[in-house]
């Protein structure tokens, strides 16, 4: 569709949209030489028990550290890379730094969870247990247990293509590896619709959570997915949390689990490691 308007319009394209798929391209070029030249790193952020502080799990994040410009967040490389389908060499590559980082914490008594994101494209990838049989292959190579690792999706994966991502999803559990719900609240889904999805957990969107002291509308929309998430036997974690006013509010509405600048910011694990050695047990937790 946008190909085809494109095509009708050659002529009257403004400098500015020039400037852009310029920019779009040279994103795309760099992005494949990043790929080759090992570009990528990941920095993690954990999730705490709400009341006891403890941490429970580490989220990883992806960040490319580009020669000229410095770190590059993921929002602005993402995009790009789902549309192209370098997501897939990327998106496995994350999963190899994730495990081979989750191995050496619990290598060191850290006993903790691992939340890896996943893009749709990624599970549509293939055949539905494509993503599944992958993902067991490392869990294999990196000898790491299936119940410490997470798989963090959202809505608009489950809403894309409902068979086909109930199938892989289901594979996936089937390796006993965990599923998270991520920005939870900015797509259309109802939680009954989620219901036939195997996800263990909840994550509410920060947007919510950015406002719920101050909107009414968004402390009422906050208690209502907990509830709800309660309800059919899930659990919570808000994310975005940055204030001791929001996470004390939040514990009174029973949400279980925080993520946020309150409890750290992300950074490489080296950095991490002395406040997870304060702040997760070196028996194993389970967030279920
Ligand atoms: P997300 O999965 O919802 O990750 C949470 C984002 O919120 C992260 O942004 C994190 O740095 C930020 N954040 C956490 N706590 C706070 C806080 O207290 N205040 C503020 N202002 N921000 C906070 P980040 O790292 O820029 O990642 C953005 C998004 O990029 C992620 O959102 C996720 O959707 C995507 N992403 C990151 N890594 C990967 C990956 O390996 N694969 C895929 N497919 N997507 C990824
Ligand atoms: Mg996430
Ligand atoms: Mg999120
Ligand atoms: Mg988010």
């Amino acid at each position: 569709q946008a190909k085809q308007d494109g095509r009708n319009c050659f002529g009257y394209f403004s400098p500015d949209m020039n400037n852009n798929m310029l920019a779009r391209i040279t994103l795309e070029q760099s992005l494949r030489s990043a790929v080759l030249q090992h570009e990528f790193c990941l920095h993690y952020q954990p999730i705490v028990d709400t009341s006891s502080g403890e941490g429970v799990a580490l989220e990883a994040l992806l960040r490319w550290r580009h020669p000229q410009r410095g770190l590059v967040p993921p929002d602005e490389f993402i995009p790009i890379a789902e549309e192209t389908g370098l997501i897939e060499p990327i998106g496995e590559w994350v999963i190899q730094q994730a495990l081979r980082d989750l191995r050496q914490c619990h290598s060191q008594g850290i006993m903790i969870n691992m939340a890896i994101n996943v893009s749709g494209r990624q599970l549509a990838h293939g055949d539905p247990s494509h993503f599944a049989c992958m993902l067991n292959g490392l869990l294999q190579k990196y000898d790491v247990a299936p119940q410490y690792v997470h798989i963090e999706i959202t809505e608009s994966i489950l809403m894309a293509d409902t068979e086909l991502s109930l199938k892989a999803l289901t594979a996936i559990r089937h390796l006993g590896v965990e599923i998270y719900l991520d920005d939870f609240g900015t797509g259309y889904s109802s939680l009954s619709y989620l219901k036939q999805f195997p996800i263990s957990v909840i994550k509410i969107d920060k947007s919510f959570v950015d406002n719920m002291l101050e909107d009414r509308a968004d402390a009422n929309l906050i208690k209502a997915i907990i509830t709800m998430g309660q309800s059919l036997d899930m659990r919570l974690v808000a994310e975005g949390v940055e204030s001791e006013p929001q996470r004390s509010f939040l514990q009174g509405l029973g949400c279980d689990f925080v993520q946020g600048y309150l409890v750290a910011k992300p950074m490489p694990l080296k950095e991490l490691e002395p406040l997870l050695r304060r702040i997760v047990r070196e028996k194993p937790t389970s967030l279920l």
